[in-house]
């Protein structure tokens, strides 16, 4: 980009996708900062393994240089699927989407900090809310902070997931509830403390449904297993049934009297987490999401295309934050370089969120198909 003085580029979110178009910046000898709510990188759990496929998430960590470092920590064996029977618990033929070889499974967590480890110090300002943004009517945008504060600068990047706040800068768009809620368990140290579970997950993932119901594990790194409770249901479905979230045992036998009638050894993921439940209810953007270009400011990840959980949004948005960071080194100016990324981004978000409602309606399918 021809610039009399290195362009400010604010990056509003610390997650993969802002992470991804930082490292590939900096690689690039780009000046770049991340603002980020959390007080530090270690904040907060980040979740559960994500599969990186070699068709985008991987080509945003060769981008940054990460491959290599990538392929080090990622589990292939993480490829493994089981499909039970629910009310046996005995094997099924795999019918659902195929993982092919080029998806390895890593933590998210792990993930994140190589990103992090890449970028140089003080890129990331930790602690750092970003409340909305104004526009200064020459292109640039003036960063409203949480501390009262602000900072101007030549570009936003919206990178701050499901709830941005930079949205509505470019687009009237919110969330809306899918009628899909998913219950996070944790099991720890599986292996030694949860043997029979740990065998049925084996190294990957494991998968049974019927009527509207899911029950879901994944091996993670360190013996770990997550589970995803899922069904459909109005999103306030505790206040409907008088469950309080915070009482562990009274969720759990909400949940027990909904799965009546499971195999036990599949009944094991609502007994004996290690964890407490949390309720997790999957809200999207509506399928389009497009916006007219407006100049300064753009999206990317979930800001710009929250979709179901089905093992895309991930790796998007590494690969928006990839592309968006090689169009901002190519192209003549930030405007170019946007015009450039979104032309690119919008059509292929707005294709693979309709495959992704397809794969929810599979995962948890809809009680009157
Ligand atoms: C249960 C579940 C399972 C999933 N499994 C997979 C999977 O297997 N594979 C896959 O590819 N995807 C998966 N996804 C989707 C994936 O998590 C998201 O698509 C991905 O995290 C989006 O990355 P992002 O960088 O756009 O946003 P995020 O990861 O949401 O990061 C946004 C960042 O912005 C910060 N932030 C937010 N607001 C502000 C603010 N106002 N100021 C400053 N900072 C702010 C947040 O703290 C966060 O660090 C799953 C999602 C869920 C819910």
């Amino acid at each position: 980009m021809n610039s009399a003085r290195d362009p400010r580029i604010a990056v509003v979110g610390a997650g993969l996708g802002g992470l991804a178009l930082a490292a590939v910046l900096q690689r690039h000898g780009r000046s770049v900062t991340v603002f980020e709510r959390e007080a530090s990188a270690g904040a907060r759990s980040q979740g559960g393994t994500l599969d990186i496929h070699a068709g985008t998430g991987q080509i945003a960590l060769r981008a940054a240089g990460l491959l290599d470092r990538f392929r080090a920590l990622a589990r292939p064996e993480g490829q493994e699927w089981r499909v039970l029977d629910p009310a046996t618990g005995t094997a099924l033929p795999f019918t659902g989407p195929v993982h092919d070889e080029d998806s390895p499974e890593i933590d998210r967590g792990q993930l994140r900090g190589l990103f992090l480890e890449s970028l140089a110090a003080g890129t990331v300002r930790w602690g750092c809310t970003v409340t909305g943004t104004t526009p200064l009517g020459d292109g640039t945008w003036r960063l409203l902070l949480g501390d009262g504060t602000t900072e101007d600068v030549d570009l936003v990047v919206g990178a701050d997931g499901a709830w941005s706040r930079i949205r509505p800068a470019v687009s009237p768009a919110t969330p809306a509830y899918t009628s899909v809620t998913f219950v996070e368990a944790g099991f720890d140290d599986c292996d030694l403390r949860h043997p029979a579970l740990a065998r049925m997950v084996g190294h990957g993932s494991l998968l049974a449904k019927s009527d509207g119901k899911t029950l879901f594990a994944q091996r993670n790194s360190s013996g770990h297993i997550r589970a995803y409770i899922a069904f459909r249901a109005p999103q306030d479905w505790h206040l409907a049934a008088g469950v309080d979230l915070g009482d562990q045992a009274t969720v759990r036998t909400h949940l027990l009297k909904m799965f009546d009638g499971w195999d036990e050894s599949l009944l094991y993921l609502l007994r004996h987490n290690d964890r407490a439940f949390i309720n997790r209810p999957l809200f999207v953007l509506p399928a389009p999401h497009t916006w007219e270009h407006v100049p300064g400011i753009t999206l990317l990840g979930d800001a710009a295309h929250l979709m179901p959980p089905v093992g895309l949004g991930a790796n998007l948005a590494m690969l928006d934050g990839a592309d968006l960071a090689h169009a901002l080194i190519t192209e003549a100016s930030i405007d170019d370089a946007l015009q450039a990324y979104e032309g690119i981004m919008l059509p292929r978000s707005t294709e693979a969120a309709l495959d992704c409602a397809g794969a929810l309606d599979h995962l948890v399918p809809p009680t009157d198909v």
